[in-house]
C-alpha cells in the first residue's frame, strides 16, 4: 500500500489563490475597505515572533491587512485584557489573534475569554468552543480545524472511525476531539496519565499526534490502514510521531513539516475572511 500524503502546504497554497478573490470581492462590495487582522504578541519568544510573522505574511499574501500589537513582556493580565477590549470596540478590525503562549504572570484563559466571539478568528474562547461542541456556529481552534479541513479535502471519510488523540491542550487536543465527535467519530482522548498508551494507539484507525514531544508516538503502536494526523512540530522539522516506515503501512499522514501547519495559517485567514464577509459585504 502506498498512503496518501495529506499534503497540507499544497492544500494551503492552492486555497490562498480562492481566497485572494474573496478578499478582491470584500474590497469592492465594501467601497475599498479592507479585512484586518490583528496580531498581539507579549514578550519576544523568537519561535512567537516568527508565527506572528508568518500569519502578518499571510494576510498580506490574499490581500488583507494586519495590525501588529506588540507588548513588553512584563505586561499584566489587565495590560492584555484592555488592549483586547481595545481591538475588539475597533471597528475596522475583523478577528483578533493572541499569540500563545504569554508570559507566566499572565491569566491566558481570561485574555482569551475577552476576546469578542464575533473576533475570534483563532477559535480560542471558551464560548466559541462550547458552541462548536454543541455543534452550533463558532470559529473552530485553527490547528484542529486546519487538520478537518485537510481530512475532508483528501475525502479520509471519519465517520464510524475509531479514532484517538494524543493531548488535551485547550487550543488542540481538546477542540480536535469534539470536532471529530462532531464527524461521528468514536473518539478517546489520551494525556499524560493516560496507562497503557500503546495499547489504545494500537486500535485506532485515526491517531492525533498532539502531545509536544518529539517523536514520542512510536511507528510500530500504529496499526497498518491507520489514519496519522501530526501536529507536533520541533526543531529539525519532526514532528510527535515517528513516521518511519508507516508511509508503507498506513492509509495516509501528514507530513512534518508541510502538513498540519500550514492549515493552521490558512485556516486563520480563511475564518478572518469569513468574519470580515459578516461584517462588510
Ligand atoms: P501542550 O499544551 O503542551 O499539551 C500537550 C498535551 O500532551 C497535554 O495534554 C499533555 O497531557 C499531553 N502529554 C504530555 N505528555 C504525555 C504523555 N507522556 N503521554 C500522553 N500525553 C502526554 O501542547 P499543545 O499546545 O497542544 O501542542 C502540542 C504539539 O502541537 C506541540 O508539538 C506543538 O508544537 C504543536 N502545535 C502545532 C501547531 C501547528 O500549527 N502546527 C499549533 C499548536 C501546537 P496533560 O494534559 O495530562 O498534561
Amino acid at each position: 500500500m502506498v498512503a496518501v500524503v495529506l499534503d497540507g502546504k499544497a492544500l494551503a497554497a492552492a486555497q490562498e489563490t480562492a481566497f485572494s478573490e474573496r478578499v478582491a470581492a470584500i474590497k469592492e462590495s465594501g467601497r475599498g475597505r479592507t479585512p484586518i487582522l490583528a496580531t498581539i504578541l507579549v514578550g519576544a519568544d523568537p519561535a512567537s515572533e516568527t508565527y506572528v510573522r508568518m500569519k502578518g505574511d499571510a494576510c498580506r499574501r490574499v490581500g488583507m491587512d494586519s495590525i501588529k500589537v506588540e507588548l513588553p513582556s512584563s505586561t499584566s493580565t489587565q495590560g492584555l485584557i484592555d488592549e483586547i477590549k481595545h481591538l475588539n470596540s475597533n471597528p475596522d478590525v475583523h478577528g483578533i489573534l493572541l499569540q500563545h503562549p504569554v508570559p507566566s504572570q499572565i491569566e491566558e484563559r481570561v485574555c482569551f475569554d475577552t476576546i469578542n466571539l464575533e473576533k475570534d478568528v483563532d477559535g480560542v474562547t471558551s464560548n466559541g468552543f462550547g458552541l462548536m461542541s454543541m455543534g452550533e456556529f463558532a470559529y473552530g481552534s485553527a490547528t484542529p480545524a486546519g487538520i478537518m479541513r485537510l481530512l475532508s479535502h483528501y475525502e479520509c471519510e471519519i465517520e464510524g472511525l475509531s479514532a484517538v488523540v494524543v493531548g488535551r491542550s485547550p487550543i488542540l487536543g481538546k477542540p480536535m476531539a469534539m470536532m471529530l465527535l462532531q464527524a461521528n467519530a468514536t473518539v478517546t482522548i489520551c494525556h499524560s496519565r493516560t496507562e497503557n498508551l500503546a495499547d489504545f494507539i494500537s486500535r485506532a484507525d485515526l491517531v492525533v499526534g498532539a502531545v509536544g514531544k518529539p517523536q514520542f508516538i512510536q511507528s510500530d503502536w500504529i496499526k497498518d490502514n491507520a489514519i496519522v494526523v501530526d501536529a507536533g512540530y520541533h526543531p529539525g522539522g519532526i514532528g510527535d510521531i515517528d513516521l518511519n516506515g508507516l508511509p508503507e503501512r498506513v492509509r495516509a499522514y501528514t507530513p512534518v513539516p508541510g502538513g498540519v501547519g500550514p492549515m493552521t495559517i490558512n485556516t486563520l485567514i480563511l475564518q478572518a475572511i469569513q468574519a470580515a464577509e459578516k461584517k462588510i459585504c
